[in-house]
């Protein structure tokens, strides 16, 4: 439960409130049993917790989808908005409240299919905000469909005879866009890994991309059976800015040591391998972001009103 310090019993004017994981936890998750959006849930919650997020001052926006419910077991604001849009709803959000904590929870058919013009255009953009990628996939709330990130020949009930098309690749795709500035891949099985992937990206002042690997047991269950088991078919990218679990090494122990600020070589390890890489691609803390570029001077709403007819006023025949 939060604790509330002396200062703000005594007089209401401090806030020095701890919070504890309990405190960002909203309804009961209602994923199924073994979904990985369980462990990505837990780790989101730490990570408020570490960061003593005020709960009325961080919003979390998603779309349509499982992993579209995340708002509703967080104990913040949220909004579960529609399929493909929670980026456009998150970008208004900053614009208009800056000062917000934004999280953006998607999935693959949300972010990769119909919201991939928006996925493109808020990395372009590069505001102030942690955006995660939940990826099964497949299309799980809907009953498994073929999603962009379905490997090819995996059966859906859309292909059963095998999915047609090459996966699309969410981490050489957010590369290739003009201002990207932080992009990283963790896996929801490796806990420490992803809780610090989280920390490191929500850190990050700009748009931070974080694909995480995401077991559905229901739909696309042999689809990462194999990696969980065998750590030697994962990478992981290491660094001294980049992603640093204690001893994780010593399971996994294949590691390579990548700068991010390496945009090329983040390009060429994006590609596909034998192992799955996970870690930090890409980083650039020099990116401006776009709520500060477009800051107006703060008006009264007199002004406002009277700066807005003006501008109307422009267009008058
Ligand atoms: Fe999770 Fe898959 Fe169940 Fe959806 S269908 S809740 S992704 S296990």
């Amino acid at each position: 439960m939060t604790h509330y310090g002396q200062s703000l019993l005594g007089c209401g004017m401090i806030d020095d409130r701890h919070f504890e994981m309990e405190d960002y936890q909203g309804t009961i998750a209602r994923w199924c049993p073994g979904c990985g959006d369980h462990s990505i849930l837990t780790a989101m919650q730490r990570l408020l917790e570490e960061e003593q997020l005020k709960p009325e001052n961080t919003v979390f926006v998603s779309g349509i989808g499982c992993s579209s419910r995340f708002p509703h077991y967080m104990k913040t604001y949220g909004f579960h908005g529609l399929h493909g849009r929670a980026l456009p709803v998150a970008t208004g959000i900053k614009l208009e409240r800056p000062e917000l904590h934004l999280f953006v929870a998607m999935g693959d058919g949300d972010c990769c299919s119909i919201g991939a013009s928006h996925w493109l255009h808020a990395t372009r953009y590069n505001m102030d905000m942690l955006a995660v990628l939940l990826d099964n996939n497949m299309y799980g709330l809907t009953k498994g469909q073929t999603s962009p990130t379905t490997p090819q020949k995996f059966p859906s009930n859309t292909q059963p005879s095998g999915t047609y098309l090459r996966a699309l690749n969410p981490i050489s795709a957010t590369l290739g866009v003009t201002n990207a500035s932080f992009v990283a891949q963790t896996a929801e099985w490796i806990p420490p890994h992803l809780f610090e992937t989280l920390k490191v990206a929500y850190r990050h002042k700009g748009f931070s991309f974080v694909r995480i690997l995401q077991r559905c047991p229901v739909y696309t269950a042999s689809i990462f059976e194999e990696a969980v088991r065998d750590p030697d078919l994962i990478e992981l990218l290491i660094h001294d800015d980049g992603v640093w679990v204690k001893d994780l090494d010593q399971i996994y122990g294949h590691t390579f040591y990548h700068d991010p600020r390496d945009l090329n070589t983040a390009r060429a390890l994006a590609e596909p391998s034998d192992r799955l890489r996970l870690g930090i691609f890409y980083r650039n803390e020099d990116v401006p972001v776009y709520e500060e570029i477009r800051r107006l001077p703060s008006y009264t709403a007199d002004e406002r009103v009277r700066t807005l007819n003006q501008e109307l006023d422009r267009y008058a025949v």
